[in-house]
């Protein structure tokens, strides 16, 4: 079976593992703070902290923001959980926006249909890689005064011309094993604004300025070094991980036929994450999936069943219609598009689904 994930770990990052191993200090030090200036420098801010993994990112940038009880933040329910439940975290009301059918992102229209007097953020996912419509939606937060956190959890690379998905709210990344790069678990926010990241830094580690003075309530978010060691490496090997994950989604897109294949906002440098098609309306998309396993290929729904149709969202009340978000979590599936796969890999994955 040809599988829809694989993290490229090798030699280098074993040898880094060995070294922070062999160098006796193991937690939170020198290879976080290496990473987090590398990290940094890729996606172009000023700040970025590394955290234990993209959901405490989510939760720790919200709490950064102020974001708390009595407050809305709007967001996609096309998504996986972490986006949703980070709000619900900080005592906050997630708010479901309708997504645009060509992007799977947040629909702008829909994001200022739903803004209320409470509400005080908006976090846009670049979801599969592919950049939301972040200068709609600076400008709505701009009118509104409210704040932009990125779910960048899927988007490492990404870009809108020159300015990197993570660099134009506040960015929230995850490097779990499945992710373009990783740590194995881990997160990171990106911000340019100090006081923000001083918070998030305060929220990471038990709000512990210097040792054993505790001026507010924080967490044990820290990443390990032996973490960040995987990270160093991963992240030198993140641009050609994405130029190969780029190629094989183009040769895809030139040879697939009788599904809808996901666009390239022109301008836009997507992280191809996930390539995700659509069966055509109608199709019975569970048979289309099992006929594409049998013929040997890892095919996974990104997202089956939307957030708000979810038990726990269900239980909290949401009654909220979103016909695009459905209509896609019925539609869609995802094929392999990772840089392992080969050019044989290529061939048997168009093969099975132009059998369909
Ligand atoms: C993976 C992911 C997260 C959560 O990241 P973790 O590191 O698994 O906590 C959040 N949002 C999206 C869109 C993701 O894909």
């Amino acid at each position: 079976m040809i599988p829809i994930a694989k993290p490229q770990i090798g030699p280098e990052e074993q040898r880094a593992v060995a070294e922070v191993l062999a160098s006796g200090y193991i937690v939170q030090g020198p290879r976080t703070a290496a990473f987090e200036e590398a990290f940094a420098r890729m996606v172009g801010v000023k700040h970025a902290v590394a955290i234990s993994s993209g959901t405490a990112a989510l939760h720790v940038a919200l709490l950064a923001h102020g974001v708390g009880p009595g407050d809305e933040v709007i967001t996609s329910a096309f998504t996986f959980i972490a986006s949703a439940n980070s709000v619900l975290f900080t005592g906050a009301r997630p708010v479901f926006a309708d997504i645009d059918a060509e992007s799977f992102n947040l629909s702008p229209a829909a994001v200022e249909s739903a803004i209320t007097p409470r509400t005080k953020g908006i976090m846009p996912v670049h979801l599969y890689g592919n950049p939301a419509e972040m200068d709609a939606l600076l400008d709505l937060a701009d009118q509104h005064g409210l704040a932009v956190i990125e779910d960048a959890a899927q988007a490492h690379g990404a870009a809108i011309g020159d300015r990197m998905c993570g660099s134009l709210g506040t960015g929230c990344f995850s490097f779990y094993a499945t992710k373009n790069m990783t740590t194995a678990e881990g997160g990171m926010i990106t911000t340019d604004d100090d006081s923000l990241a001083e918070k998030c830094r305060l929220l990471r580690s038990h709000g512990m300025p210097r040792r054993y003075c505790h001026d507010s309530l924080g967490f044990n978010f820290r990443m390990t070094d032996i973490s960040a060691a995987i990270g160093l490496v991963q992240l030198e090997k993140l641009p050609a991980a994405n130029a190969r994950r780029a190629a094989n989604a183009r040769f895809l897109s030139q040879n697939l036929a009788g599904v809808t294949t996901p666009k390239e906002r022109p301008g836009t440098t997507h992280a191809w994450h996930q390539y995700t098609v659509r069966v055509p309306d109608g199709t019975d998309r569970e048979a289309a999936v099992e006929a594409v396993r049998e013929a040997g290929v890892g095919v996974a729904i990104f997202y089956p069943v939307p957030v708000h149709h979810q038990k726990l969202y269900r239980e909290l009340g949401y009654e909220v219609s979103l016909p695009v978000t459905e209509r896609l979590s019925r539609e869609v599936f995802s094929l392999p598009v990772h840089p392992s796969l080969t050019p044989d890999d290529l061939e048997t994955i168009v093969a099975a689904v132009n059998a369909l």
